[in-house]
């Protein structure tokens, strides 16, 4: 079995070792998701209108445009920003050095220290990229009530809606958006689908169209959301996306890209193309449900595959890149130089996207484009295997 000792970046404050302390009354103290305190819990709810086809309209034309109201947008920043006033996050990320490292591409270093403290070596085991849940480890019914924002669900009457405080439906597998104690960036948020059913992390089908609506209904360009599947640097076990807000294009949202695939349902398939790692770029289609179906079919098959990857959702949910990687398999075979090892840095969705977040103040000030590749391309899959990859999952319309 191939496992390797890692140090898992803490998202939430109860993830840490269980103290074993004695319940208090009126729940287990810690004002949890679990039974023990979850009976009369309030949150609020925020109900987007349901994907319909957009008027008929090719996606790409609606554009992200700014809306008189961009609710969504305003309460994740607003609610996010009640959570830094409370200290609930580890550290403040907007003290956090960033900076553009010259070069073609355009990657973006950050200095972020913080993010590192108080870590606690856990075996993950990254040869499999579907595990089943397992209770016993830290997962999101474990977080504290105050660590939700909100509770996000699709709108039954067609209209968006909202209601500052509502009882949490745990029979009706509500999905919550919560803080990331560890922040990357501005409004860092995660979205947790059907959190009570307990799903381990892997895509499914309506899970991430929950996850494109979430994008799509933010109508902002800078919120991206990202996701990183067993294997490629998720370090929790419960079905997770990430979110946050970047004010500058991600160096792989600019590179040029070739068409390899055009879809009846209208979804664009492409190959990045100059881009230290390979992957494809979905677009288009006649819905957010059909771009989500394909870019679905592609994880579930990866995954059956077993072939780490990450996801990262840009332009509002309507440009979606999928990279299978295998950082985490040539570490385990010990394929990955000493030097790249030491900064510790562990290439997930927003690293492969270009934002670069590095622990140590010495990696910071030589932060170089050189550096930069030489780590990503451990990342990539090789031409050979990435074609491989690619032709089993889209086999039926694969162009060399
Ligand atoms: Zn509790």
């Amino acid at each position: 079995m191939l496992s390797i000792k890692r140090v898992p970046t803490v998202v939430s404050n109860y993830q840490k070792e269980e103290t074993g302390e004695a319940a208090a009354a009126g729940g287990c103290g810690r004002n949890c998701l679990k039974s023990c305190c979850i009976q009369d819990a309030r949150l609020p709810l925020y109900a987007f209108k349901r994907g319909e086809k957009v008027g008929g309209k090719e996606l790409p034309l609606l554009g992200c445009k700014k809306h008189p109201v961009d609710f969504l947008d305003s309460l994740v920043l607003g609610e996010w920003e009640d959570r830094m006033q409370r200290g609930l996050f580890r550290y403040d990320v907007t003290t956090c050095e960033t900076k553009v490292i010259p070069g073609k591409y355009g990657f973006i270093a950050q200095l972020n220290e913080g993010r590192h403290l108080k870590k606690r070596p856990t075996e993950f085991r990254v040869d499999k990229v579907l595990q089943p849940f397992d209770e016993n480890k830290f997962n999101f019914t474990k977080v504290g009530q105050e660590e939700v924002l909100f509770q996000l669900e699709a709108s039954n009457d067609g209209e968006a809606q909202f209601f500052p405080n509502v009882p949490i439906d745990v029979e009706n597998s509500p999905s919550f958006v919560a803080i990331n104690v560890s922040p990357i960036e501005y409004g860092h948020v995660l979205l947790i689908p059907q959190i009570f059913e307990c799903l381990p992390q892997r895509i499914d089908h309506a899970s991430f169209l929950l996850a494109l609506q979430m994008a799509a209904e933010a109508r902002n360009p800078y919120f991206r959301l990202g996701y990183n599947s067993l294997g490629a640097f998720a370090t929790i076990n419960h079905l997770h996306f990430q979110a946050y807000y970047l004010a500058l294009p991600f160096p792989i949202e600019k590179a040029p890209t070739k068409k390899i695939a055009k879809l009846s349902g209208g979804v664009k398939i492409s190959k990045l193309l100059n881009y230290p790692v390979r992957g494809l770029v979905f677009e288009g289609g006649h819905s957010l449900e059909g771009l989500a179906n394909v870019v679905s079919e592609a994880c579930i098959c990866l995954q059956l595959n077993n072939i780490p990857y990450n996801i990262l959702i840009s332009d509002c949910g309507r440009q979606i890149f999928l990279l299978p990687q295998c950082y985490a398999e040539k570490q385990a075979l010990g394929e990955v130089s000493a030097e790249l090892l030491e900064t510790q840095v562990n290439p997930a969705v927003w690293e492969i996207s270009g934002h670069l977040v590095l622990k140590r103040e010495k990696d910071y000030e030589e932060a170089s484009e050189a550096n930069a590749c030489r780590l990503l391309a451990e990342v990539s899959l090789s031409e050979e295997r990435f074609q491989e990859s690619h032709c089993s999952c889209f086999s039926s319309h694969c162009i060399g």
